[in-house]
C-alpha cells in the first residue's frame, strides 16, 4: 500500500479521496445535486485516520460473491462486491478502506484481476485498491469528467456493453449517472446475475 495515499484528504461525507494537487475546499462529487454537503459544511478525513476506528467486514452471500463494507458506517455506506471467477476476481465498486484483513482475504481467494465501478459515489480510494492489487479500473468513459484520483489504473471503456472474462459483462444503462453500469454474471444463479450499485 502507498503509505503517502494514505495521509491524502478524503471526503468525510462520500469517502472520495483527492490528490494532493486538489487545493480548494469542495468535493465534486458532494457538490453534485445527486449528493450533498452535509449543513455543518465540508470536512476531510484520511485513510490513515479511517483505519484507527474501522475495518473491513467481510460477508459472504455465496460461493462465488463476498460483501464487502465498512465498519462501522462511514460516509455514504458503501459496499463493495468480491466476484470470485474462475479466469480472474473482480471487484464490483469500491469502499474507502483498506486494511490488511481483507487484504489477506482477497489473496486466500486468489487475489484481484480487475476492478469495475458502477458510478462515481463508488470511487473512494479506488486508486489505492489498484495500486495495492496491480490491476486495473474499469469505469465508463461518460464519467470521466467524476474521476479525481485514479492515477494510472484507470482504463475507459466505451460503448453500450464490454465483455470481461467467464461470459461476464459491463452494460452502460445511464439514468443516475450517464456512464452509470451494471455487471452481468450468467453462471451465477439459475436466471444469471446482475450486480447493479444504486443504480
Ligand atoms: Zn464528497
Ligand atoms: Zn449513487
Amino acid at each position: 500500500m502507498n503509505g503517502n495515499d494514505n495521509k491524502l484528504k478524503m471526503c468525510t461525507e462520500c469517502g472520495t479521496q483527492y490528490p494532493e494537487s486538489h487545493t480548494d475546499n469542495t468535493c465534486i462529487i458532494c457538490e453534485d445535486e445527486r449528493q450533498a454537503v452535509p449543513q455543518s459544511g465540508q470536512s476531510w478525513t484520511s485513510h490513515e485516520k479511517l483505519l484507527e476506528k474501522h475495518s473491513v467486514e467481510i460477508k459472504k452471500i455465496n460461493d462465488n460473491l463476498y460483501e464487502f463494507v465498512v465498519n462501522p458506517r462511514f460516509s455514504i455506506g458503501q459496499r463493495a462486491l468480491f466476484v470470485i471467477s474462475e479466469d480472474g476476481n473482480i471487484l464490483w465498486d469500491c469502499i474507502p478502506l483498506l486494511d490488511e484483513g481483507v487484504i489477506e482475504f482477497i489473496k486466500s481467494k486468489g487475489g484481484l484481476k480487475t476492478i469495475a465501478i458502477s458510478h462515481p459515489h463508488y470511487y473512494s480510494i479506488m486508486k489505492m485498491w489498484a495500486e495495492t492489487f496491480t490491476c486495473k479500473i474499469y469505469i465508463h468513459e461518460k464519467d470521466k469528467e467524476w474521476v479525481v484520483n485514479g492515477g494510472n489504473s484507470v482504463e475507459y471503456w466505451k460503448g453500450d456493453h464490454m465483455k470481461l472474462w467467464n461470459q461476464i459483462r459491463l452494460h452502460n444503462i445511464g439514468g443516475h449517472f450517464d456512464g452509470s453500469s451494471v455487471i452481468e454474471i450468467p453462471w451465477m444463479s439459475e436466471k444469471g446475475t446482475l450486480l447493479i450499485g444504486d443504480t
